[in-house]
């Protein structure tokens, strides 16, 4: 198979052009079409000679991602379901920064990005690792799911009619960029493909790829000591979220495999190290699940961990998965906690919208419909 050329680096793309000697000013102009105006052909590539086009066509592939399925509706969250070359999915979800609140949509949006297909570290209350990890996404699945999503946006504005899925005709490059927050949430370890991640996290951190500000990017990570002091080392500021969901090792190694790995004083020593290079960058996640981890006694050894960090916590109640046993606490548990939090001096906050939303996490909608598929086959 041909490497895609949206896993190419800005400077690997300027070499390749250079031993093809062609002029230097062809790549901001290839660069144009695949991030600005997210081409899906290199036909539509008309500045571009037809000599080139074909030395591209013959080098490189240009893939998209396949939308198979989605869910909510337009101006709230919204989650898809994509397709990928090797019929593998993953799930991308778009959340509106602010959805409608106001009585008036918001044109701020994040996007959590999935960076693997399936995940390896097999947290008990995961949908994301329930059968398994199957492999890495290249860089160009990474980045295609921010492009797929704004063609999406595109074609649904330009239509009025977005089931029609098509593209518009030519996009104005700047005015339809969609996305301007970037969580790395979805599914899989993203610090388990750290090389990938980190070249699609170049191009849609660059002003000539997606132009998303590094600080507005989230790395979510199951707490892989040695990547975050690797990542604590790379030019980038990119904020980091710690899923630590037990405050003890006790609790956190019933839920979570890695913490026998890496357990929690390696985990923060290695945090400590992000905080020290970075600044106030780390947030803690919590997802409270019934009888597991939403005792009062984990608030002060939690309390602990985010002032030590200089980190605020946030407070998910779990969201049910088809087939495990873990329940949310009631509200009173869920908001009694963060009350807890808060009179030990942690800035915390805690996800109030109500149970079964599809704002939850990422994983659950592959699952359904591989097992979907399964019955069907
Ligand atoms: N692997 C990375 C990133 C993907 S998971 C990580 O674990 O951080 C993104 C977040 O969703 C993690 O905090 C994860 O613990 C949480 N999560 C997974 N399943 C969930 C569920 N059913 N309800 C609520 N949060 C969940
Ligand atoms: Fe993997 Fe994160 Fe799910 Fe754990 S919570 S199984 S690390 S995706």
């Amino acid at each position: 198979m041909l490497p895609d050329i949206k896993s190419l680096t800005r400077e690997e793309l300027e070499r390749q052009f250079k031993t093809w000697n062609e002029p230097a000013y062809r790549v901001p102009q290839l660069l144009d079409w695949l991030y600005a105006r997210r081409a899906t052909g290199w036909d539509a590539m008309s500045n571009l000679p037809k000599s080139l086009r074909e030395k591209l066509r013959e080098n490189f592939s240009l893939h998209t991602l396949e939308l198979a399925r989605k869910q909510g509706a337009a101006d709230t969250t919204q989650k898809f379901l994509w397709r990928l070359a090797d019929g593998q999915f993953i799930e991308t979800v778009l959340i509106p920064a602010n959805p409608a609140l106001y009585g008036e949509a918001s044109d701020r949006h994040t996007l959590c990005l999935s960076t693997q297909v399936g995940c390896a570290y097999g947290c008990k209350f995961c949908a994301s690792g329930l059968d398994g990890w199957k492999r890495n996404l290249e860089p160009h699945e990474i980045i295609e799911q921010v492009l797929a999503v704004e063609r999406w946006k595109n074609a649904a504005r330009g239509t009025g009619h977005e089931a029609q899925g098509q593209a518009a005709p030519s996009p104005k490059p700047t005015a339809s960029r969609l996305v301007d927050n970037l969580v790395i949430m979805g599914m899989g370890e993203p610090l388990a493909n750290y090389e990938n991640l980190l070249k699609a996290l170049k191009t849609l951190n660059a002003p000539w790829g997606g132009g998303i500000g590094a600080r507005k990017i989230t790395i979510s990570t199951s707490g892989l000591a040695p990547q975050i002091r690797r990542l604590a080392n790379e030019p980038m500021q990119f904020r980091l979220a710690i899923s630590l969901h037990g405050a003890t090792d006790a609790v956190r190694e019933r839920i979570m495999p890695v913490n026998k790995k890496y357990p929690l004083t390696e985990l923060v020593a290695a945090c400590d190290d992000y905080q020290k290079l970075k600044g106030r960058m780390i947030t803690l996640e919590f997802i409270l699940i019934a009888g597991v981890n939403d005792a009062l006694a984990q608030t002060r050894p939690l309390a602990v961990l985010a002032n030590r960090l200089y980190a605020k916590v946030n407070l998910i109640p779990y969201n049910p998965v088809d087939g495990l046993p873990w329940q949310r606490p009631s509200e009173e548990v869920c908001e009694g906690f963060l009350a807890a939090l808060e009179k030990l001096g942690v800035t915390a906050t805690l996800r109030r919208e109500k149970g079964g939303d599809i704002d939850a996490a990422c994983g659950q909608l592959r699952l359904k419909t591989e097992r979907e598929l399964a019955s069907t086959t």
